[in-house]
């Protein structure tokens, strides 16, 4: 599937994740853009011929919608408490990810992990390329022009925008994600909860924290 496609299919199914507030009703009176026409023509001619059911779509778009960035919460918290796992989601993140219960069969998934002298940001230059099985729907800022051009060009400015202050020792590798390849970012274990069970560590991790945006905080 090309970029191009995966952008029509993924990114414009008329559906407006962002609008999910208590706004007054408003007339749909949206103007759509030429790849919402196109995905929307696309999936009436795949009903029309029997390939796929309207029910199928709107099953697909429930499923996608259900998953939090509790899913990958787990998976980094049980990278920080066992070092097996840990080992395996570094070389093999797809199986690793499989594992617990979040496949992610049609994108290779690289994890990323933070250390002292390295901290990791994910961006999608291109359009919003993200690991939706892990973290669910990319957040509206992840998708806007400004981000996909600004964390490559000056990425410790905009991590500072996001409350990040990185040391200037710090080196920050900026991961631009694909249509092929999607990454998670494993956030730094925050000093002081080495005794925490991975079940408490979880409710630590944050979906901006596997972007890259922000960092793990230990509970006060
Ligand atoms: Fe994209």
């Amino acid at each position: 599937m090309s970029e191009t496609q995966h952008g029509a299919a993924e990114h414009d199914h008329g559906h407006d994740h962002g609008d999910h507030g208590h706004a007054p009703p408003q007339p749909d009176d949206k103007v759509h853009s030429y790849y919402q026409i196109l995905g929307q023509a696309l999936k009436e001619l795949l009903i029309e011929k029997g390939i796929v059911t309207a029910d199928e779509v709107r099953e697909a778009i429930e499923k996608r919608d259900s998953i939090t960035p509790a899913r990958g919460a787990r998976i980094v918290a049980r990278a920080w408490t066992d070092p097996i796992y840990k080992a395996l989601l570094m070389r093999d993140a797809n199986q690793a990810a499989a594992d617990m219960g979040a496949p992610t069969p049609n994108t290779h998934l690289v994890a990323v992990e933070n250390t002292d002298a390295v901290h990791n940001v994910i961006v999608c230059t291109l359009c919003s390329c993200y690991p939706r099985e892990l973290l669910g729907l990319p957040p509206s800022w992840y998708k806007s022009r400004q981000y996909r051009a600004r964390i490559v060009r000056e990425p410790r400015a905009v991590l500072r925008e996001f409350g990040t202050d990185l040391s200037d020792e710090v080196e920050i590798r900026v991961h631009d994600s694909t249509a092929d390849i999607r990454y998670l970012v494993v956030p730094l274990q925050p000093k002081g909860t080495e005794a925490m069970s991975a079940d408490e560590l979880e409710s630590l991790i944050t979906r901006d924290s596997m972007i890259g945006v922000a960092e793990v905080k230990a509970p006060t």
